[in-house]
């Protein structure tokens, strides 16, 4: 009997978004800073007649379990490439928070890939899964790498980042989630609407950052992420204004930095150490403002066979 394929895939944090102009399409370029962090999701590809996906773990009921789920469309994707049928048993263990600006999703349809070509033999090379990756989601691409990694065009297109240390995080969970696409339309309404946010300046990586992250140096990367990093910040911030008590709270609680992942609702902040993030994660469940706290680290690996 085979038995399935099992494949670990972590959450990422942008340590930088910086979004351009609203494009003609709807879509913006972006100047994005991954960092994969030590949250995983567990994609298990398992023998079946047919396609069938099954979930477990915090937020499952959130996750639609019909060929929409972007690992079934991971599975769909490669079996069509490779002319088979997508009969495939794909089982994901959720420990990414859902619709959390963590990129949940994109990691379950990277876990999918990776576990699908093992299980089918499929073969497919490094580079034939990340253009696989980058046809599913722009953040694709970056669960299959992991590490860090600078992203531009809409963050498919990457070049692997070096990072000189391991860096603290506490991330502070929400009740509920921000959907993407409404997050990046507050984001144009605030400035100013079309044409106005067409007219914003073209996204370029901030060398301090880079430089941060290069030499290891939580304060450095603080100080960075302080002036404002996200440009989806103010937008998320408008639209769940609750969210800015978390921010509050976990500077008042000792982190060097606080800022909102990605689209959000999830808050990201870097600690000095790791006993300083457990105490900081301590103090943002006891304030009541966030719904859980979780201490990991980062630079993580990307999606790979457990
Ligand atoms: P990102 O950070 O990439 O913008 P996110 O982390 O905010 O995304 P996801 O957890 O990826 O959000 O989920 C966004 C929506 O996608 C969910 O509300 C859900 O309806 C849908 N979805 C489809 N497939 C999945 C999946 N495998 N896991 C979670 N959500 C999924």
């Amino acid at each position: 009997m085979t038995t399935g394929v099992t494949v670990s895939v972590p959450a990422k944090v942008n340590v930088q978004l910086a979004v351009g102009p609203l494009r003609p399409d709807g879509y913006h370029d972006l100047a994005n800073v991954f960092l994969a962090v030590g949250l995983y999701d567990r994609v298990t590809a398992a023998p079946a007649d047919t396609l069938r996906i099954t979930c477990t773990g915090p937020g499952a009921g959130q996750v639609p379990l019909d060929r929409s789920n972007l690992a079934a469309r991971a599975a769909v994707l490669l079996a069509a490439r490779h002319g088979r049928p997508p009969a495939v048993h794909l089982h994901i263990d959720k420990d990414i928070p859902v619709a959390g600006g963590m990129a949940g999703g994109s990691a379950d349809a990277a876990g999918a890939l990776l576990a699908c070509d093992a299980l089918w033999g499929t073969g497919a090379t490094r580079q034939e899964l990340l253009g696989l990756g980058a046809e599913l989601g722009s953040d694709v691409p970056f669960s299959l790498l992991g590490g860090a990694a600078l992203g531009r065009g809409r963050g498919e297109r990457l070049t692997p980042l070096d990072v000189g240390g391991r860096f603290h995080w506490v991330f502070a969970l929400a009740d509920g989630g921000l959907s993407t696409p409404e997050v990046y339309r507050e984001c144009d309404r605030l400035r100013g609407g079309p044409p106005a946010a067409s007219r914003v300046p073209e996204p370029e990586p901030e060398p301090a950052l880079l430089a941060a992250l290069a030499g290891g140096d939580a304060p450095a990367l603080a100080a960075v992420l302080a002036g404002g990093t996200n440009d989806l910040q103010p937008a998320a911030l408008s639209l769940r204004p609750a969210l800015r008590h978390t921010l509050d709270t976990g500077l008042a609680a000792g982190a060097l930095a606080g800022i909102v992942s990605g689209s959000g609702p999830t808050c990201a902040f870097l600690a000095k150490d790791a006993e300083a993030a457990h105490a900081l994660a301590e103090a943002l469940e006891a304030s009541g403002t966030c719904r859980a706290a979780r201490v990991t680290t980062g630079p993580a690996p990307g999606a790979r066979i457990v």
